[in-house]
This record gives structure tokens, sequence and C-alpha cells, in this order.
């Protein structure tokens, strides 16, 4: 089955290159300039997942992005300017599966894409068609765990991380927002400390879950839980 692929890009250069490396790749994609329609576009022509600048004329992209996902689950990229805004943009949770900045390599926007897919298709294969919590039982009371039944061992640390990142699926943490959501009163933790934290979690899921990577990194910004 081909995928079909929605680029909401003003700069048609830009949307071109998409379309073509997308297409070399075995993918479909269609073109829309700007965003006064693009909500109601998307959502009657169901894409398969959606590209989105965030400044287009008519409608901006934070603005389509969040009334999308209101009505839709649709895997939404959000292209950004610069990489500081992406931490905005997390603050602001837009509910987008994945964020680039431009200038991106094509071979990065199809890899991004190609990931997204193929995540979205586990999902659907194991008879979940979204990412959900209810594989991971967290208890805030007698601070224990468990993933599908079975208990997990986990340090104070690394179930306050999972916490944050765990009842919100699918959606993409900064460093800092972990740091600062997991741990607000620790000063004892740095940015560093929530890779390894990770690390360990992985390892600690990984006979539970098989290869099943529940723990997504997203280049250059954080981490997402997939489930
Ligand atoms: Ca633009």
């Amino acid at each position: 089955m081909t995928h079909r692929i929605l680029i909401v890009e003003d700069e048609p250069a830009l949307a071109e290159i998409i379309k073509d490396y997308l297409k070399q790749a075995g993918m479909e994609a269609i073109i829309l300039q700007e965003g006064t329609n693009a909500v109601e576009f998307i959502l009657s022509t169901e894409p398969d997942l959606v590209i989105l600048d965030v400044m287009l004329p008519g409608k901006d992209g934070l603005t389509i992005c969040r009334e999308v996902r209101a009505q839709s689950d649709v895997p939404i990229i959000i292209e950004t300017a610069r990489i500081e805004e992406i931490d905005r943009l997390l603050g602001l949770e837009l509910g987008a599966d994945d964020y680039i900045c431009k200038p991106w390599s094509p071979r990065e926007m199809v890899a991004r894409v190609k990931n997204i897919l193929r995540r979205m298709e586990n999902n659907s294969n194991t008879g979940a068609a979204h990412p959900k919590d209810a594989d991971f039982v967290l208890d805030e009371d007698s601070w224990t765990a468990s993933y599908q039944g079975r208990p997990v061992e986990l340090t104070r640390r690394e179930f306050q991380l999972l916490m944050v990142l765990v009842k919100r699926p699918g959606r993409v943490f900064s460093r800092a927002q972990l740091l600062e959501q997991a741990f607000p009163d620790d000063a004892m933790v740095f940015d560093r400390t929530i890779d390894s934290h990770i690390k360990n979690i992985r390892q600690k899921l990984k006979p539970l879950a098989g290869d099943q990577e529940l723990i997504r990194s997203v280049y250059g910004v954080g981490y997402a839980y997939d489930g």
C-alpha cells in the first residue's frame, strides 16, 4: 500500500524537494501551499502523514496542528525555522509527532517520515491502533511499576521520569522539560542525567517489551513514550 503524505509548505522549491524524495522512497505526496483550508483538507482527505510548516499564509502551522489534533491522530511533523524554536513549541503541547529544523536534508526528512510510519504500523500490528498507556501501570502511592502485568524494578528517579512520559503517550519532551516535570525539587539532576536514566529504563524494559522501542529518542530534542 502506497503511503500518502501531505506537505503543507509555502516555499514551492522546498515542497518539491520533499515530494521528489518521498516519491523515490515509494510514497505519494500532495502539496498544499497555504494554510487557509489545510485543516478541512487534512480531515477530509485523511493522508497517512502531514509535514507542516509553521509560517504559512492564511493560517499558521501551529493553529493547524492544534485544530487537526482535536479531531484526528494523523501523524504530524512540524518544520521550524530555528532550532531554539523547538523548545518553545514543545511547551505549547501541540501534539506533533516530530519536529525538524530548516534547513533539513531531504534524506533526514524521509528518514523521519519512514520512522513514524513504521511506528504506526507496529502499533496497528500489535492490535493497538494508537499508542496507549494501558500497558504500563505506575502506582504513585507504592512507587511500583508493571508492564503488561509484569513488575519492573525502577529507582525513584526512573519512576518519576517514566511517569511524565507515560502520562502523555506520543508527546515529545525536551530534556529540560523532563527535568522540570519529573524532578521539580531535585537540584542534583542535570540534562545529561536524563540520558543515563532513559538508558537504564530501556534496559529494564527490554526483557518485557522485546524489540519494541517504547521510549523513542527524538534527535536534537528529547524523548517520547510510544507505548
Ligand atoms: Ca513558510
